[in-house]
């Protein structure tokens, strides 16, 4: 029941080229994943995702845990079919918006108490719990539970905030194991099952990232041959088109940003050119497309001038061709960078 990663090429500079085989999809690495935080990746519709080649989407486990709830998205037989999206999906631990979004938060060993940012109301997140509705939601990756170190951050605060993740990891992968068997679509996946990433923390402290991916790497190896031999390696909330690519050549398998839909909605887009604010007086008769180097089937038909007149107006349309072409223009990266590190590289051979 071991997650496939298939190694295909690397490269001198670790950048590897390789093949993660999930329940829904074969996603191609590296990879950037856009963010679908409730259930949605914000103006545009699942179909345009797919017609994008998006081959793996996030959701929100705090945002879908609030509303419109596991239990309810249990019992309409998962995420996917909730959604009604039939490729990868990857859902957070609901650490990172407990710690940015939630109010009053009270931080024990045994987990954290919040406040709901919607209403107030009192919720208490453990790495049980956190696993439980990332079963229920049924997504093909989960991940564990964990502190979401602050920066700046102390030394002192960055080795307890260890402490705890690595506490919280070890309960999240005893409790995930033992109870994964609960997603809707288990039997019908061909043996491929639900998969539980680990997360490095350390704060900015290059020893105590040394320790982190250690002590999970030392913890994995403990419940072999349940957990994969080849790991994938994510780094989350990253990033920029210049860093994301950067990263892909180190061998950073898979990425996910809010930047290139939270930018597209304030009509800041990426382009060959670089960053071009479509909201510029200049661009008030400029019949050109955002990015004369892009294929995207915003380019392909839209002008900028008429991508900033649909921003001044307050146009939903705006939101939604904005984000087209960012995401477009992420998943085009990715794409070179995938068949660059074929170019590259020696072809690995598998054992
Ligand atoms: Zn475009």
């Amino acid at each position: 029941m071991a997650l496939k990663f298939s190694l295909l090429n690397e490269t001198d500079a670790g950048g590897r080229r390789a093949q993660l085989d999930l329940p829904h999809q074969l996603v191609e690495t590296p990879v950037f994943m856009p963010v679908g935080t409730a259930g949605s990746v914000k103006a545009v519709p699942q179909e345009t995702l797919e017609a994008l080649d998006a081959q793996i989407i996030l959701g929100n486990t705090y945002h879908l845990y609030l509303r419109p709830g596991h239990e309810a998205i249990r019992r309409m037989g998962g995420l996917h079919r909730f959604i009604s999206w039939p490729r990868a999906m990857l859902t957070d631990s609901g650490g990172f918006q407990v710690f940015s979004l939630s109010q009053l938060r009270k931080v024990s060993d045994e987990g954290v108490r919040f406040r709901s940012h919607l209403d107030g109301s009192s919720h208490f997140f453990t790495p049980e719990h956190s696993m439980d509705v990332q079963i229920a939601l049924g997504a093909d990756i989960a991940m564990a539970f964990d502190e979401c170190t602050e920066y700046p951050a102390t030394r002192a605060r960055a080795e307890e905030s260890l402490r705890l993740t690595m506490a919280w990891a070890r309960r999240s992968l005893g409790h995930f194991t033992a109870n994964r068997h609960n997603v809707p679509w288990y039997e019908e996946k061909d043996g491929r099952a639900q998969s539980l990433f680990g997360i490095v923390q350390g704060g900015m402290y290059t020893d105590l990232r040394k320790q982190s991916a250690e002590r999970l790497v030392e913890m994995i190896s403990e419940v072999l041959p349940l957990l994969p031999k080849d790991k994938p390696r994510y780094v989350m909330g990253v990033g920029y088109p210049d860093e994301i690519e950067q990263y892909a050549r180190l061998g950073v398998d898979m990425m996910d940003c809010v930047l290139p839909t939270r930018a597209a909605r304030h009509g800041l887009l990426f382009t060959s050119e670089g960053r071009l604010n479509i909201k510029g007086k200049k661009y008030a008769e400029d019949q050109g497309p955002a990015d004369p180097e892009c294929d995207c089937m915003v380019c392909r038909r839209y002008s900028r001038a008429y991508l900033r007149h649909l921003m001044h107006a307050g146009e939903p349309l705006s939101a939604t061709l904005n984000t087209i072409h960012n995401l477009a223009y992420y998943l085009a990266i990715m794409k070179r960078v995938r068949a660059s590190l074929v170019a590259e590289a020696s072809a690995v051979t598998q054992p």
